[in-house]
């Protein structure tokens, strides 16, 4: 691997790496040393049980101010995210969609996005013609009713369209690296396939958007096909593989995997103690 420096990274320079990532809740140590190397255009899934790290690495990405990182680095296209402020990450093409959107009453949906796009690429990228037409597409792509752009955002939404307004601004804000908190989480069958649809037609507009795929069940993986996948466990990634690996977690589950690696027994546990 070539040398960066953080100024000039080259056209091979990783979508996405981190480097020996420590990070801290409330004092106590949850993330171990992660390290992860996604390049341009690439799917990677990450996959694990619940309580084993998964979220802490999308909030400690995102400079959540109560995930401490304690050691390591993360990069963006070789430029360091953990120096930047969180709407820098964003401007610098970084994306992150959370396992349980908020809601924003008041705002429509149309008006947030128009905003989110302003901020991220600021307002002469587009023009608003240019974004109502982009919008409508995207939302024709997603099977969304054209009515969801005035509704505010996530405000009695059902758990699918939640996850199909992320899909929307994933598809809005055309980001180089995109990390996906486990959009499928609450999902039926068929809100799955719509959103790995959206995920997949992205990803085809946009092809050398790198993803990070968080998710708990391979189901959505049958739908997004990784590159890569990674098991964690007690904030490590204790195994890595190509899709094979869903497969082996498909017919035989965590234990297995995780057995090879000296942890049995129990569930990990989750933040509200479950
Ligand atoms: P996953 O997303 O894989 O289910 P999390 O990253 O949510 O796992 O949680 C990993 C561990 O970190 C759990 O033991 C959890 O209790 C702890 N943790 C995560 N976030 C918080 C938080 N905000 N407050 C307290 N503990 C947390
Ligand atoms: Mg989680």
């Amino acid at each position: 691997m070539t040398q960066m420096n953080g100024t000039h990274a080259g056209a091979a320079a990783p979508a996405f790496e981190v480097k020996d990532l420590h990070v801290a809740v409330d004092g106590r140590e949850i993330l171990r040393g992660v390290d992860l190397v996604v390049c341009p255009g690439e799917v990677h899934a990450l996959m694990g049980r619940n309580g084993s790290g998964k979220s802490t690495l999308a909030y400690a990405v995102t400079g959540h101010p109560r995930y401490q990182v304690t050691q390591g680095q993360v990069l963006l296209n070789g430029r360091d995210v953990l120096a930047m402020k969180p709407d820098e990450r964003a401007k610098a093409g970084l994306f992150l969609a959370f396992q349980n959107p908020i809601a924003v009453p008041g705002v429509g949906t149309g008006n947030f996005l128009r905003a989110a796009v302003k901020a991220v690429h600021g307002g002469e990228a587009i023009n608003a013609l240019q974004f109502r037409k982009e919008l409508m597409a995207h939302m024709q792509h997603l099977k969304m009713d054209q009515a969801f752009a005035t509704r505010a955002l996530n405000e009695g939404f059902s758990g699918g369209e939640k996850k199909l307004a992320e899909m929307l601004q994933l598809a809005m804000l055309k980001p180089r690296m995109a990390i996906l908190d486990e959009p499928d989480s609450g999902l039926d069958i068929d809100a799955v396939r719509t959103v790995s649809e959206g995920i997949n037609t992205v990803h085809a507009q946009q092809a050398d958007m790198g993803v990070l795929l968080i998710t708990h069940y391979q189901r959505i993986l049958n739908y997004v096909r990784p590159d890569k996948v990674h098991v964690m466990s007690k904030g490590q990634i204790v195994e890595s593989g190509g899709p094979e690996l869903v497969l082996e977690l498909e017919q035989e589950g965590y234990d297995p995997i995780l057995a090879r690696h000296g942890v049995v027994g129990a569930e990990e546990v989750t933040a509200d103690g479950r």
